[in-house]
């Protein structure tokens, strides 16, 4: 089975070369014109990889990158046409893994789609499978299976934040900044005792212990599937 490319671009001509290309070189491509489609589709089921088009019809594919990391650490390849966008995804950390800029030539969008792979590093199966988790960004809720878990507001930010990049380790510190409106009036103490109650809230639904402390260092998520 080839590694399946989830293509969001909205403009025929450029999607067709896309499709093409990366058909060509083995890997299984899914195209839709709209983040509404792509929203669907990444509900359901994940994929290897994601080329995004910066400019779409029903928004801007970096809100939509922000979406797409609180709930899977998916490598994203940006394609843009303008200058200053890639200044913004070189310049912002966003998570994007790699850009294209348009016009571009097939061949460079099958290399850099194999190094982003390579880069990342993800076994096909396991890309194939979806998060346990999934963050609704709107309603604030995070769902695991098929329990809603009931979260306070810090609660929601900590695990939400955690599960951007399942495996990574964040500091107390840097779960403050994150998700305190003012990290500085808050004590260090303060996450740990919301860790707590999150720990135990999932152990609830969860077998097994997959929020994980690093003494001295933090934090993590188990990537879980
Ligand atoms: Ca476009």
């Amino acid at each position: 089975m080839g590694q399946t490319i989830l293509v969001i671009e909205d403009e025929p001509s450029i999607a067709d070369t896309l499709i093409y290309t990366l058909e060509k070189e083995g890997f299984e491509p899914t195209r839709v014109a709209t983040l509404l489609e792509a929203r669907e589709l990444l509900t359901v089921r994940s994929y290897s990889a994601i080329v995004l088009d910066v400019g779409l019809p029903d928004g801007n594919g970096f809100e939509f990158l922000k979406e797409i990391r609180r709930a899977h650490s998916t490598p994203v390849l940006f394609l843009t046409a303008r200058s200053d966008e890639v200044d913004r995804i070189v310049g912002l950390e966003i998570g994007a893994d790699d850009y294209i800029t348009k016009p571009f030539s097939p061949r460079e969008v099958s290399a850099r789609v194999k190094a982003i792979l390579r880069r990342t590093g993800l076994h096909p199966a396991e890309v194939a499978s979806r998060s346990a988790f999934i963050v609704e960004e709107d309603k604030r809720t995070i769902r695991y299976r098929d329990s809603v878990l009931e979260l306070s507001r810090y609660e929601y930010g900590i695990l939400s934040l955690l599960l951007k990049r399942p495996g990574q380790v964040y500091s107390r510190q840097q779960i403050m900044d994150h998700v305190w409106p003012s990290p500085d009036m808050s004590l260090e103490r303060t996450v740990d005792t919301h860790i707590k109650t999150i720990r135990n809230k999932l152990k609830q639904i969860a077998d097994g212990d997959i929020l994980i402390t690093h003494r001295g260092v933090g934090y993590s998520i188990k990537d879980t599937h």
